[in-house]
Parts: C-alpha cells; structure tokens; sequence
C-alpha cells in the first residue's frame, strides 16, 4: 500500500488589507504569501493537481514532500497577486470558482456579503443589525449553542455566521444580506465585479498554467440541500471549466468545507457529475491509498509558516476549520 501523501494548502484573500477600505478583512497580505512560498519552496515540491490525480489513480507518483496549493472563491487577488507570484517561481496552483461570480453579470456572495459587512461594522453591530432586519427575537440568555447572549454581548462573529449559515432560510439571509450591504457599503453587482475574477482573466492564468475547479453555482452550503438541489449547485461545472480552459479534468471543492457542510450522498452526487477530485477542510495531510478522491482534506495558510512553526503544529491543532 503506498504511503504517499500530499500537504494540500487552502488560500483565500491574497491582499494587504490594510491598504483598502475594508482594512479589517482577514487576508493574508503579499510579504507573508512570498514568505510561505519561500519555506514551500525550502521544504517541499510544489506539484499539479495533474500529478495528485495521477498518484490517486496509480498512474504516478508524487515526490516525496510533495505540496498542492488551492485558492477558494475566484477572487481578483489571485489574478493580481498570487498568480504572478506562483508564475515566478514556476508553481502551478489549483483556483476555485463559484459560477454565479464568473460571468456577464457577477453576483456578490453571502459569505462575501458577511465578510465586507463585519470588517465595516464590527461583529457586535453587525450582529444586532442582523437580527433586527431578519425579525428575530433575541436570543433567550439561557438558550443552548451558539445563541447564547454572552456571544453576541462580546461581538463574537461566529454566533452570526453560524445564523446566516445554518440557521436562516435562505431566502431569508438573501433579503438581510441584501439590505444590510446596500445600506452600510453599496452597489453589490459593482462590488462583485471587482472582488471576482472575470472569464478573460481565469483564461490568461490557464495559459500561464493554472488548474481550474468548481466551487458550486451559488456557494449554498450542500448539507443543508436535498439531493436534487445538490445536483443542481454542481450541474455543469465540469464543462463550464473546460469550456473556459481546455483542462481535460476538473476538481470540486466544498463551500465551508467540514464535515457538517456535504452530506453522505454529495460525494456520490460528484463523481455521477464528471469532477475529478473533491477537497473539503479536514486540516490534515492527504493520504493517497487512504482517502477517498472525493473528500481530500487541507489546511489552511495559517496552519503553516509563518504563521506556526510548521505543519506538525497544525495536526496539534483540534479546532474545526471552516472557510467561515
Ligand atoms: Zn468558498
């Protein structure tokens, strides 16, 4: 049996905040991406999703410190920033797209939508702004879970996301969302254009090397869909990213990404649908005769230098990682 393994990175903003007007997005900034890039190039051999396929399917193998880099949410960082970066030093990285982000009109995320919301507001304002445009009560001071008062008194976000993200019927959290953003920062579909990439730019990273993948339609959380649905978010995606870059395969990766956000039929969902690989959030390394093809687990830039001292203070790690 191979011991092959695979150090998967997840990346999201590449950006220094702190020269935008939302200086409180938590982003990893240029200097440290070229630092993590310089220990990935000290200590590990940058591979393709190619070669990961490869070794998956006993066609190859990989070296023996081998490291994939993956970028979520199609966001015009990677185009500026990380694209170039990745292409001086000859790296090839694996980017995720969300379809509704990709096209004619884009359309602003909710997960986006919470983020710019928090970093203008604050957690503690958001939150109260949250539950007074969605009409909720507020939270009983001795209800179970994430609603406790305390969390909203101390203006944790993760009481608010887990609301907007678990909790709200949609079409719910779409109305708050959409109000909240045209009060407190703007124009949405003009927010969208410059937060995403566009189709001339994923092209022009297909040509400098780039792997393309499919993050879903409209970044709904799978686990909370039926099984028609599900297939509905992923339908298309294969040939959308062909048609777009000519790749032979494409990957999947799950929005949010832990356990709780796919269910036990979406794995089977993919594979009918034509996608190569799937990657969620399980911050470990990738074991290539262990793990199924259709839930590779990665950690995140901040599990590794230099934010840490390494991977193996990672795997210490026991909190759940989500792309929150
Ligand atoms: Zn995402």
């Amino acid at each position: 049996m191979s011991a092959e393994t695979c150090l998967v990175v997840m990346y999201h903003y590449v950006r220094d905040s702190r020269a935008t007007a939302f200086p409180e997005i938590r982003a990893l900034a240029p200097q440290l991406f070229r630092e993590q890039l310089d220990w990935l190039q000290a200590n590990y051999t940058v591979v393709r999703l190619a070669d990961l396929e490869a070794a998956l399917d006993g066609r190859g193998t990989l070296p023996a410190s081998a490291a994939l880099l993956t970028f979520d949410d199609g966001f015009v960082d990677h185009f500026d920033t990380a694209c170039p970066m990745l292409v001086e030093r000859g790296f090839t990285g694996t980017f995720f797209l969300s379809q509704d982000t990709c096209g004619v009109s884009p359309r602003l995320l909710n997960v986006h939508k919470t983020h710019f919301l928090l970093a203008r507001l604050g957690a503690a304002a958001f939150s109260r702004a949250v539950l007074a445009e969605s009409g909720l009560a507020r939270p009983a001071v001795d209800g179970p879970g994430v609603f406790g008062a305390d969390l909203w008194e101390e203006g944790d976000d993760r009481a608010v996301k887990h609301l907007l993200n678990y909790e709200l019927p949609f079409a719910d959290a779409d109305r708050v969302l959409d109000a909240l953003f045209a009060r407190h920062i703007g124009d949405a579909h003009a927010f969208a254009r410059s937060l995403y990439l566009d189709a001339a730019m994923v092209r022009e990273m297909a040509r400098h090397g780039m792997t393309f993948g499919f993050h879903t339609r409209s970044h709904r959380m799978l686990s909370r869909l039926a099984a028609e649905e599900q297939r509905a978010e992923v339908a298309g995606g294969v040939e959308w990213i062909r048609g777009l870059t000519g790749q032979a395969t494409v990957p999947f990766c799950y929005p949010w990404g832990g356990r709780r956000t796919y269910t036990a039929e979406t794995t089977e969902i993919l594979r009918a649908a034509g996608y190569s690989v799937a990657f969620n959030t399980e911050r470990r390394r990738l074991r290539v005769a262990a793990d199924s093809r259709y839930e590779l687990p990665r950690l995140d830039t901040r599990d590794l230098p230099p934010y840490t001292g390494g991977e193996e203070d990672a795997m210490l790690a026991t909190a759940p990682s989500e792309d929150a």
